[in-house]
């Protein structure tokens, strides 16, 4: 599975950051997501989709 982040939709509500930070991490200076893992090993996916799903802003999505 490959995720994407859309910063430029990214709203930084920080969600994503909050339930997965081995995954996810927000720019410190306007607080949109950062991809540390676009890559999540099989045994997260689906812990990576129901982030997807729960971003308030449709900034992730993910790749099969
Ligand atoms: S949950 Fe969505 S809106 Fe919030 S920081 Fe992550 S990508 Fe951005």
């Amino acid at each position: 599975m490959r995720v994407r982040a859309d910063r430029g939709v990214c709203v930084g509500a920080g969600l994503c950051v909050l339930r997965l930070p081995r995954i996810f991490d927000q720019n410190d200076e306007d607080g949109t997501v950062v991809l540390l893992r676009p890559d999540p090993d099989p045994d997260q996916e689906d812990a990576v989709l129901k982030v997807i799903a729960a971003c308030p802003s449709g900034a992730l999505r993910a790749d099969r």
